[in-house]
């Protein structure tokens, strides 16, 4: 059965509480936002918390109807003008004892394609987004009369709640080197591959983080295995990352180029070089023959969508601690700090930096990053970069 008819169906999210119990009575609908995009429809609840909820589907008129639990409508009354796209009105409020419920009025049919909760943030709380797609009568059609079903894996909430540090625990760092396993990355002059070179140097920055005493330390991974990028990404935050540093070196046909760069995210990358950049590491799912059709593909894509500009901010902040400490020692690019779509950087919660150290290409830069000393003195001005980050924090 198609992915989309079976989300749709009837959804459960939560610890397979009914809809009606009162935990949930003192939790806060802030708004209905609906988006209009290309090939698709998205409504957005902004909510002071997590609930369960379940969507089913009525035709003529076509609706999509979104049943949530008891809880405080405190959405503006704008909200119930809000239409486009697929969208023809919509009503919210209290329908039974215990139950809350909202009716999306529709155009046409249309399908809920994916429905899933974004983790709240410092700055906000979490967001239930409901993709609904244009679909044939036919379609939705089978989409009343399907059974309803309960979802009770993966399929509902992409990304689980980071866990929060207990006020005893030191900040954790978590450090990703690039690439590895049956994808090498960039091969040096020498013949060295980027993945050795990552993973080494990931070692030392560990060794150098861990000498300070104010910091936990993980790696994505310790030895020379493929990790797809967007499991570097869920590795962070499950661990509870609060820095998370992917580590890597480029490599280019012009063997006289050379230098290091730090790249954050943004929607937009800053330059044409930086958009290139990030397209081929984001290739490393691909070469290991990944198939990226999947459902957390688009879950990253939606995520710079509604971006968390606080995290990007964080972000910025790391890189802008990091430039000075890697220029003393590392022939820094022309405007060092840079911004792409870098897959590796998704997480919405966690502060991440992609860090090119330079240029196995070019003859200098791999010996930099392949002689022990050098490496030591990288690794440790990314240790006092990292420090000096959370001590900002602190102040
Ligand atoms: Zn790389």
């Amino acid at each position: 059965m198609p992915s989309n008819i079976r989300i749709l169906l009837i959804l459960i999210v939560g610890l397979g509480c009914g809809l009606s119990s009162h935990a949930w009575a003192e939790t806060i609908a802030q708004d209905i936002r609906v988006g209009i995009h290309r090939d698709k429809t998205r409504v957005v609840f902004d909510l002071s918390a997590t609930v369960p909820y379940q969507i089913f589907v009525l035709a003529d008129p076509y609706r999509i109807v979104v049943d949530l639990p008891e809880m405080q409508w405190q959405v503006p009354p704008a909200a119930a003008r809000r239409k486009g796209g697929l969208i023809a009105g919509l009503r919210y409020g209290q329908y039974q004892a215990g139950n809350s419920r909202v009716v999306l009025d529709l155009k046409g049919p249309g399908i809920v394609g994916k429905s899933f909760f974004i983790p709240p943030s410092k700055s906000r709380g979490p967001r239930l987004v409901l993709d609904i797609r244009k679909s044939t009568r036919q379609a939705f059609l089978a989409a009343v009369r399907a059974p309803p079903k309960r979802v009770a894996e993966s399929k509902a909430p992409p990304l689980s709640t980071k866990p929060k540090r207990q006020p005893t625990q030191k900040p954790l760092v978590v450090i990703d080197p690039g690439h590895g396993g049956i994808d090498p990355g960039a091969i040096g002059v020498s013949g060295i591959f980027e993945k050795r070179v990552t993973l080494g140097m990931a070692q030392q920055v560990r060794k150098a983080i861990l000498a300070l005493g104010r910091h936990r330390v993980r790696l994505t991974r310790d030895r020379d295995s493929f990790i797809p990028l967007r499991r570097r990404v869920a590795i962070a935050r499950a661990a509870g990352a609060e820095l998370f540093l992917s580590i890597h070196a480029d490599s280019i046909a012009n063997r006289r180029v050379r230098g290091g760069g730090i790249y954050t995210l943004s929607e937009t990358a800053s330059d044409k070089e930086s958009a290139a950049l990030a397209a081929k590491e984001n290739r490393a799912d691909l070469i290991a023959g990944l198939n990226l059709n999947g459902h957390d593909d688009e879950v990253t894509s939606i995520l710079i969508d509604l971006t968390q500009r606080e995290t990007m901010n964080y972000s910025a902040q790391f890189a802008t601690e990091l430039v000075p400490q890697l220029r003393q020692l590392i022939h820094m690019r022309r405007k060092p700090h840079r911004f792409a779509g870098f897959v590796v950087l998704k997480a919405p919660d966690v502060p991440s930096v992609l860090i090119e150290l330079g240029y196995l290409s070019n003859r200098k830069d791999e010996k930099m990053l392949t002689n022990q000393r050098s490496r030591a003195a990288i690794a440790k001005a990314i240790a006092r970069a990292v420090d000096n980050y959370f001590k900002a924090q602190k102040s």
